[in-house]
């Protein structure tokens, strides 16, 4: 649920830094026709030690897998494109933000073939806040099993988080706000459990953690690989398993992790309570950790916090031109 409002002052486009009002693309752009589009949702949090950008190397790879699935070459590297989310955030003088990494096809013959179409790329910082709702961390969320199943293997990849699978998250989503649920959860093509519509998903039954695996059509999520390590820190036994609907209404826990999400408990299914009805305890000790790892409670060992700094980093775009025809009516 984004917080009041979500803008902030500058938007990354290209390499140079452009007012959010003019970071705007011609209505005959391919990507607004055609959905060739890939993207990233990444955290940057307030901590301590100043603005830290969560997994920010991760979810820049999985931006190059996506784009690389999709044969859409990427004009900027890596090094470059966190160079402009650090950007973002030290020139928005945000502390925490949601930065939208995108990378889409502009102008060109609306053709299905996307060869040759140019790739242009902004990196957004966003406003956010809870997504789910004030309250969903602690309480939960209610949520139902969607009669949309996730993409069939072999139709669309679902490891490539591109904007054309966003099609089918809200057909999603528009059932379960249709139906009163906060979000809902898909089966795959073969009915076993999948993902939410942003968010992976997890189980827990006897004190084991499950998770389906990423066969069932889910996208790798950098949370959910998060989780796991955070669990097996814990000493609990996690099995990346494929799991029957049923399983949803047996589970003591469930939960949903996702950048947006983080780790949010799920309270009941299609009008099931989901084990006491609240929080349980291996949720909360997961949210814990993870919520610690951004207040200091948390050690990062595994380097996952992208710390801004105050100082531009080499690379970073060249500050707004102000002869620039684009800028100029603003
Ligand atoms: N599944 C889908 C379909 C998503 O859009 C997201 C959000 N990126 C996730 C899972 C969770 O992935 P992550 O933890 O990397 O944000």
């Amino acid at each position: 649920m984004p917080v009041s409002s979500p803008e902030t002052e500058w938007i990354w486009f290209n390499g140079r830094m452009v007012p959010w009002e003019s970071a705007t693309v011609h209505v005959m752009t391919y990507a607004l026709h055609m959905g060739a589009a890939v993207f990233e949702g990444i955290r940057c949090y307030d901590t301590p030690r100043g603005p830290a950008i969560f997994r920010l190397d991760a979810h820049l790879l999985r931006l190059a897998d996506s784009a690389r699935m999709y044969r859409m070459p990427m004009p900027y590297d890596p090094g470059q494109l966190a160079a402009a989310c650090h950007q973002v955030v030290r020139e928005n003088r945000v502390r925490s933000a949601y930065l939208r990494p995108l990378a889409f096809l502009g102008r060109g013959p609306l053709g299905t073939n996307p060869l040759g179409k140019p790739v242009e790329v902004i990196v957004a910082a966003l406003n956010w806040g809870t997504y789910l709702g004030t309250g969903a961390l602690e309480e939960g969320v209610d949520v139902g099993v969607s009669s949309w199943q996730r993409l069939a293997p072999n139709t669309m990849p679902t490891m490539a988080k591109a904007a054309g699978n966003y099609l089918s998250s809200q057909l999603m989503s528009i059932e379960a706000h249709r139906h009163g649920y906060a979000e809902a959860i898909a089966l795959d093509s073969s009915g076993l459990l999948s993902e939410g519509p942003g968010e992976n998903l997890f189980l827990v039954r006897n004190g084991v953690l499950f998770t389906p695996p990423t066969a069932a059509a889910v996208l790798p999520g950098i949370t959910r690989d998060t989780v796991i390590t955070l669990a097996r820190e814990l000493g609990l036994e996690v099995r990346e398993q494929t799991a029957p609907r049923e399983a949803l209404y047996v589970a003591d826990e469930l939960f949903f992790t996702g950048t947006a999400a983080e780790v949010t408990p799920i309270r009941s299914v299609d009008g099931v309570p989901v084990g006491s009805g609240g929080r349980g305890p291996v949720t909360a000790e997961l949210q814990r950790l993870f919520f610690g790892l951004f207040d200091g409670r948390t050690e990062d060992r595994w380097g996952w916090l992208d710390y801004v700094s105050e100082a531009p980093a080499s690379g970073a775009a060249a500050p707004p031109d102000a002869t620039d025809p684009e800028l100029a009516a603003v």
